[in-house]
């Protein structure tokens, strides 16, 4: 039987593109010169296309693909990929939840701590030569505040469980109360991000969370307070925060993910109150393997005619 072929939209972990390889023959949208003409050459033979949650996947490459049948994204943020699109030609999707939920939330852990305790800027002073002049200035501690969490779902609640660990006050907002869990709702985030000392966005991107880290809800959020957003940057009105963090009318941030990334705007990278990661979240080894492992998991369930792993259409 002749070899099934792939297209990978963007690059993949290696091992888990070595693995894929092992399978299929694999073409690489994101080299080639001429992608239309990519697309053209490859249409009546690619049944799989294996992307980055990143890269996802558009309306216009599932069109020149007829004979496309599963979508494997790497990632558990599927927003990129156009799910509407892959539903009305009957295309499956896959993601790979759960097995970064722990890298995720311990990453939110650091920049929470990194934030709070200034450690960059602490650092900088210990570097630069400054502490045998001054001491450096205190900081607020974690014990003891509220966080309110936006998305109490598979990394949400991992989150929470750490942040309980520091003494903190847990309460959180969706668009549904949990019934089993033992945090205080709030309907209304707004409402919450008045009432808590930190706000961490853990939601999915999509055109429900466009925007919904409004101006409002950072000004409730107010001169004390401090954004944590691990989501996506488009969930959270970037213009205004920048204004917020300059005027002090919102206190801080810490910030792994970006309206525009990898372009970082140069007003945000300026400011003292803010942290700054390259979308990190779940960027270790461990953790990165198993993604990749998912995916290739989920291609191999679809070629065999299994149930999919992981599948999210
Ligand atoms: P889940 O689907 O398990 O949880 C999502 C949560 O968001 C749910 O609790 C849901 O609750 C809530 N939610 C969804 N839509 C809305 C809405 N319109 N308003 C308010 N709350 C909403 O997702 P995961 O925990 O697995 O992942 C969350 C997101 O984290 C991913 O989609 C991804 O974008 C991001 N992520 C970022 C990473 C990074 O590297 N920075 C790494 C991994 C993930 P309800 O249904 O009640 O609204």
């Amino acid at each position: 039987m002749d070899r099934r072929e792939l297209l990978m939209v963007g690059p993949l972990a290696a091992a888990a593109a070595a693995e894929i390889e092992k399978d299929v023959i694999v073409h690489r949208y994101w080299e080639a010169a001429d992608k239309p003409a990519l697309l053209a050459s490859i249409a009546d033979r690619v049944t799989l296309v294996a992307t980055s949650g990143h890269h996802g996947c558009s309306a216009d490459i599932m069109e020149a693909l007829p004979k496309l049948e599963l979508i494997a994204s790497f990632g558990v943020g599927y927003d990129a990929v156009d799910v509407a699109a892959a539903r009305r030609h009957g295309i499956r999707v896959t993601n790979t939840p759960d097995v970064l939920n722990d890298c995720v939330a311990e990453m939110t852990l650091a920049l929470m701590l990194a934030a709070c305790h200034r450690i960059p800027q602490a650092d900088r002073y210990v570097r630069d030569g400054l502490w045998p002049s001054a001491n450096f200035p205190l900081t607020p501690e974690l014990t003891g505040r509220t966080v309110g969490i936006l998305g109490l779902g598979r990394i949400g609640k991992e989150i929470a469980r750490r942040l309980q660990v520091f003494k903190m006050q847990v309460v959180y907002h969706g668009r549904h109360r949990q019934e089993h869990e033992p945090f205080p709702y709030y309907a209304d985030l707004a409402e919450m991000a008045r009432d808590v000392d930190w706000l961490v966005v853990i939601a999915p991107g999509s055109a429900s969370t466009s925007g919904i880290v409004s101006r409002a809800v950072m000004q409730a959020l107010g001169p004390e307070g401090t954004l944590v957003n691990m989501a996506r940057g488009s969930l959270v009105d970037e213009p205004a925060m920048i204004e917020l963090l300059t005027s002090g009318a919102l206190g801080g941030a810490a910030l792994d993910v970006f309206a525009n990334e990898p372009e970082v705007p140069a007003a945000l990278r300026a400011l003292p109150n803010v942290v700054l990661s390259p979308h990190q979240g779940s960027a270790t080894h461990k953790t990165r393997a198993a993604m990749g492992a998912t995916v290739v998991a989920n291609l191999r369930a679809h070629m065999r005619g299994d149930p999919l792993v992981s599948p999210v259409a």
